[in-house]
């Protein structure tokens, strides 16, 4: 346990996520906000490269897989030894062998820091019926935090986003789309969004795109970006539902974290970011941003010329 090992850390103000131990705030990644995630397991799948901090069991104490091909290996934090995840050690199967060397790190033991608050992930919340799957539905479903009304299910997913962080669904259910009248043009001038509320409690739960008039990205129209703090998640098995995201107290003494970083380095447009989902009050321009992806400067308002990159929602 107290080896003086130097234990690598990630900047907090790189801009990209940082996946945190919860047990002794050791850092093990940070990559990309866009990093693949698999929420029926609820856990984070990464590259070796990008990990750090981890201890894996030696050989001799890897095991197979119930899908009888995989082998694993147990993955602890370098500094108070919590099991944090594991390792594809071994693939038998030969056409998967491209997953060996994977790190899978289980999201409820760690904390993250997304570039300007710290969130717990996938914590267990108080047994409470899940909602009957929808038709078809593929587990994980993804639920409404107030009132557990089911949104989508793993077949709409498109893409995960801690760093904004929001949850992209191709199609979704239960969400009241604000009308034509409120419908909010994008700076990029071909994309208008308007802001979703669930139809169980009318709070506000993220945005959709109603109208994209650029042709090549038409295929987006009806596509919705949820805020990840406002979901539960529910993976199929017995009566447990999880959060997905919780937002923390913002930690002053948290070890590692620059203890001006708050003050100085985050980009004002997160100001109110606290507040925000917690209240379902944000405001156009926030929701935009998270649907989008990007913020919207006032560099991107007075250029209309809008470039598709801005627009984060292919894939
Ligand atoms: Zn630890
Ligand atoms: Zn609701």
């Amino acid at each position: 346990m107290a080896d003086n090992v130097d234990l690598e850390r990630f900047d907090y103000d790189s801009g990209l996520p940082i996946f945190i131990c919860a047990n002794c705030y050791t850092h093990f990644a940070s990559p990309p906000g866009d990093c693949t995630t698999n929420l029926f397991k609820r856990t984070i799948l990464l590259p070796e490269i990008q990990c750090r901090n981890l201890v894996i069991r030696p050989p001799g104490h890897q095991f197979l897989h119930c899908n009888g091909t995989t082998w694993h290996a147990r993955l602890y934090c370098r500094q108070c030894y919590s099991e944090m995840g594991y390792q594809i050690v071994r693939e038998d199967n030969p056409n998967r062998t491209d997953q060996v060397g994977m790190i899978g790190l289980y999201m409820s033991m760690m904390l993250l820091w997304n570039g300007h608050d710290l969130f717990a992930l996938a914590q267990c919340l108080p047994k409470e019926p899940p909602p009957l799957p929808h038709q078809n539905a593929e587990p994980p479903l993804y639920l409404c935090r107030d009132c557990n009304t089911q949104f989508a299910s793993n077949n709409e997913l498109s893409k995960i986003d801690f760093k904004v962080p929001r949850i992209f669904f191709e199609s979704s259910m239960n969400l009241v789309v604000d009308p034509l009248g409120r419908h909010i043009p994008h700076m990029n001038g071909t994309t208008w969004v308007a802001i979703v509320r669930c139809s169980g409690c009318n709070k506000i739960r993220g945005m959709s795109i109603v109208r994209e008039d650029n042709p090549d990205d038409v295929e987006r129209e009806g596509f919705v970006g949820l805020d990840m703090t406002l979901l539960n998640i529910w993976n199929g098995s017995g009566r447990e539902v999880f959060s997905l995201m919780r937002r923390l107290p913002m930690l002053k003494d948290l070890p590692q974290v620059p203890s001006d970083s708050s003050t100085t380095s985050t980009p004002s447009y997160t100001s109110s970011s606290s507040e925000m989902p917690l209240t379902g009050s944000s405001s156009s321009v926030e929701m935009q941003e998270s649907l989008t992806g990007s913020p919207i400067s006032a560099e991107m308002q007075l250029s209309l010329n809008g470039s598709s990159s801005s627009v984060n929602m292919q894939q």
